[in-house]
């Protein structure tokens, strides 16, 4: 085992704390990867205060994570020392099912192991995220990460940036498409770079009216707040596609009238309170809603290699990890172009 550290949470309520934990050696399929960069996603405040319930402590998050690695297992083929590498929002899954064959360990129908706030396949051992210095993961649920792209701007792709290209792609979004995406946080900014590179006309449907200007050099054609009034009024049945990528309780119906006849809502975000769905709202236009989750590790990394294809990145704030209690109450108020990034050498 190797001592490391990192920064946890004791409970629901209490603030982060240095925390000392180990990692286990790697064995033959693992690698050892020092971890650099971490993003933060809403994801890991939502289990921090133990929002969807079911939480365990103490908790380190982070699973939006690059860095480097320091040591291979003698069976590791497609990494060596040195070499850049990330992970994702898990670390491993039962391989046999028929998820894990079809490429969809997110699915995994018997144990998705998450990277954080999981147990490991012996169903005891708890997992910690990134929010820290060093983590070792089979090599087959570690992804390679392209040399050419800033690193700190890379480690969003993990979560935000396959949460959101895995759908695109599922429903092959592109040219013709009216595409809105509602809420223009982590996982929205990157909706709207993909959905642009795909060719689609893309909208931004915010709460805040400040981040027209941003969501325009993002790439988005229209913008509309909706808080304005009339917004829901004089934008009903104008989309084809809705992302909708809140965190936060809203009035699901209103913006499921924004789609045309036939049009798709798929639901990222995952407020801490269920949504009351009016039947209506889907049965008269013959309207559908769906969810998706991150994606497997084969759509990871052919989003990764898109990535370096297109030069797409997150756009990122860098902060040292006492910042990390400050961050959190910034991202709640909506308040950051569009995600934290932790650089773990301030750790
Ligand atoms: P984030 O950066 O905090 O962004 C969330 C955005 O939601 C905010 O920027 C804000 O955008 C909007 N919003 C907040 N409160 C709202 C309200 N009351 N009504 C309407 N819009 C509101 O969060 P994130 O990291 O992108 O994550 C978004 C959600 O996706 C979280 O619930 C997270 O847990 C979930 N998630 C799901 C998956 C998955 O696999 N499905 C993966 C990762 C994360 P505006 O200011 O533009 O309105
Ligand atoms: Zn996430």
């Amino acid at each position: 085992m190797t001592e490391t550290k990192g920064y946890a949470v004791q409970d629901s309520k209490s603030p982060f704390i240095p925390f000392s934990f180990e990692r286990r050696e790697p064995g033959d399929g693992d690698v050892e990867i020092e971890i650099l960069y971490c993003g933060v996603c809403h994801s890991d405040i939502h289990q921090a205060r133990d929002e969807w319930g079911g939480s365990i402590y103490p908790m380190i998050p982070g699973h939006e994570i690059v860095g480097k690695v320091k040591r291979i297992g003698h069976n590791v083929k497609r990494f060596k020392v040195g070499d850049l590498a990330g992970v994702g929002c898990f670390v491993d899954s039962c391989r046999t099912c028929s998820s894990c064959h079809d490429h969809l360990e997110q699915y995994c129908e018997k144990h998705m192991v998450g990277t954080y706030n999981s147990v490991e396949k012996d169903l005891k051992t708890p997992t910690y995220g990134g929010y820290s210095k060093l983590i070792v993961v089979d090599e087959k649920y570690t992804l390679r990460i392209p040399e050419s792209l800033p690193l700190s701007h890379v480690a969003p792709l993990l979560c935000a940036g396959i949460t959101t290209y895995s759908p695109l792609r599922y429903w092959k979004i592109g040219s013709g498409h009216d595409v809105a995406i509602m809420g223009l946080g982590g996982l929205g900014h990157m909706a709207v770079k993909f959905a642009v590179s795909m060719g689609a006309k893309v909208t931004v449907l915010s709460t805040s009216k400040q981040k027209e200007s941003a969501a325009k050099a993002l790439g988005a054609h229209h913008f509309i707040c909706t808080k304005e009034e009339n917004a829901f009024k004089e934008n009903a049945e104008k989309f084809d596609f809705i992302i909708n990528a809140v965190s936060a309780p809203h009035d699901t119906n209103a913006y499921l009238g924004l789609l045309k006849r036939e049009g798709v809502m798929v639901v990222l975000g995952v407020p801490d309170k269920p949504t009351a769905l009016n039947q209506a709202s889907l049965i008269m236009k013959r309207r559908k809603i769906a969810g998706s989750l991150i994606g497997g590790i084969k759509e990871t990394q052919e989003m990764l290699d898109y990535c370096e294809k297109h030069r797409i990145t997150s756009d990122v704030e860098v902060i040292s990890i006492d910042y990390i209690e400050k961050a959190y109450e910034r991202m709640i108020k909506g308040d950051v172009n569009y995600r934290f990034v932790i650089d773990l050498s301030t750790l």
